[in-house]
């Protein structure tokens, strides 16, 4: 029945064993999670009636104007918008940017380099037109230093026209720790003490619903996100979300559609059913992609990997880097990975030149939502020291079954 060898059998039986405590934290925060939205969706009535699409203008859409109400809620926020008009999680988070940032405004990353995406909408190289950058918004970034803000350079680096910071949450494509939501506290307290006014986005990418709280609970202005990531439950079929003040969410919302429209507009086009249903998921799912994350750590580092997080680590994204060291190896995992997915699991990824990248990358993705990574998915740079970044896993059995045809697939290199 298993297309596994016995060593790769036995270092998941010992791994499952070694990981059991850690389980029990991750499946305590999803109870915890689910109780709130829970507590939400009781509070605001959703009733059947509220999953019907809508057309045109879709002015007093409930089912949207419910849905907003929830979201809100459950990130500790005064307004929200959440919508499948938003194209990406890039989409939402330019949004951000452009609906509060005027012209002679600086916005300060002072979490280092922005995500490769964010990098073209800042205007971050040479040529991206329509960038921040365009419009005369200037940008200016921190380091991190030993994997936390350095906060000493951050108040240095506040101007008077420093009229946001930028604060990334996840790891992206690197090898730090992401911050936790103790640290997203600290960080937005400590840039109000500086300058009060200054606002405070978060980049909440692959954290949503990975520790009790989200950022706008404790302290960030605004934050925002993808539908296809954590938040969606892996039921919603596109969309992202932005979240925060109200004063600063209005502006948001003229950027999104125009001014004086706002988010009173905005037809539900596909059923809301999805969206409502797959926040009720995304605790569950979110805990099944960070058990599965906790797995593949102890998995790979018994089979000699370095991993990062470490199996103990508390989490606060859904990555899972592992340095493979070899690119043959890191081949192999994303072929090994996509061989065992429910969609396209009979085709072969290969490293390619993806637009906005400077080495080649590779992507291993079967997924039902195109792209969606919280779906089972791995990706990475092609450059040493091959390290690839796993995220996802809508249960915890496919994770398992993944990584070890990820392993097994490494294994056969050398039988080859
Ligand atoms: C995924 C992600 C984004 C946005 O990516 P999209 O693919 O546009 O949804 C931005 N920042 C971080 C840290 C991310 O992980």
């Amino acid at each position: 029945m298993y297309p596994f060898s016995e060593k790769i059998l036995l270092t998941k039986q010992q791994s499952l064993i070694a990981c059991r405590s850690y389980f029990e934290r991750v499946e305590e925060i999803a109870e915890k999670n689910t109780l709130k939205v829970l507590n939400t969706l009781r509070k605001h009535k959703i009733a059947e009636h509220h999953f019907h699409t809508t057309s045109g203008y879709a002015y007093s859409d409930a089912g949207r104007e419910k849905l907003e109400l929830v979201w809100a809620d459950i990130c500790g926020a005064e307004k929200a918008l959440v919508r499948t008009q938003f194209v990406s999680g890039t989409h939402a988070l330019a949004s951000v940017l452009f609906g509060i940032l005027r012209p002679g405004d600086e916005l300060l990353s002072i979490t280092g380099t922005p995500y490769d995406t964010m990098q073209t909408v800042i205007g971050y190289h040479e040529e991206s037109a329509g960038s921040l950058k365009e419009f005369g918004i200037s940008y200016n970034e921190v380091p991190m230093k030993n994997d936390k803000v350095d906060l000493e350079a951050v108040k240095k680096a506040i101007h008077s026209n420093t009229k946001m910071v930028l604060i990334q949450r996840s790891r992206g494509y690197s090898l730090r720790a992401p911050l936790t939501i103790d640290d997203i506290e600290k960080i937005c307290t400590f840039v109000k003490s500086i300058k009060h006014d200054c606002i405070c986005f978060v980049d909440n990418c692959y954290g949503e619903f990975v520790d009790i709280s989200e950022p706008t609970a404790v302290g960030a202005d605004i934050m925002a996100g993808s539908l296809i990531k954590n938040p969606g439950g892996g039921i919603a079929p596109t969309g992202g979300y932005v979240a925060g003040k109200a004063e600063l969410v209005d502006l948001v919302s003229y950027r999104l559609t125009a001014p004086g429209i706002g988010s009173e507009l905005g037809a539900s086009l596909v059923d809301n059913r999805l969206l409502f249903q797959g926040l009720f998921l995304a605790p569950h799912v979110v805990a099944q992609a960070i058990k599965g994350a906790i797995f593949a750590a102890e998995f790979f580092t018994k089979l000699g990997y370095y991993t990062l997080p470490e199996t103990s680590a508390i989490r606060s994204d859904i990555i899972q880097a592992i340095q493979l060291n070899n690119k043959e190896k890191m081949i192999a995992f994303c072929q090994g990975l996509q061989r065992f997915s429910p969609v396209d699991a009979h085709v072969s990824p290969e490293p390619w030149d993806m637009p906005g990248y400077s080495d080649q990358v590779i992507m291993a993705a079967g997924t039902f939502v195109q792209g969606a990574s919280i779906e089972l998915s791995a990706d990475g740079p092609m450059r040493a020291p091959y390290i690839v970044y796993l995220q996802g896993g809508l249960t915890f059995e496919h994770s398992i079954i993944g990584i070890m045809g990820a392993a097994q697939a490494i294994e056969d290199i050398h039988n080859s």
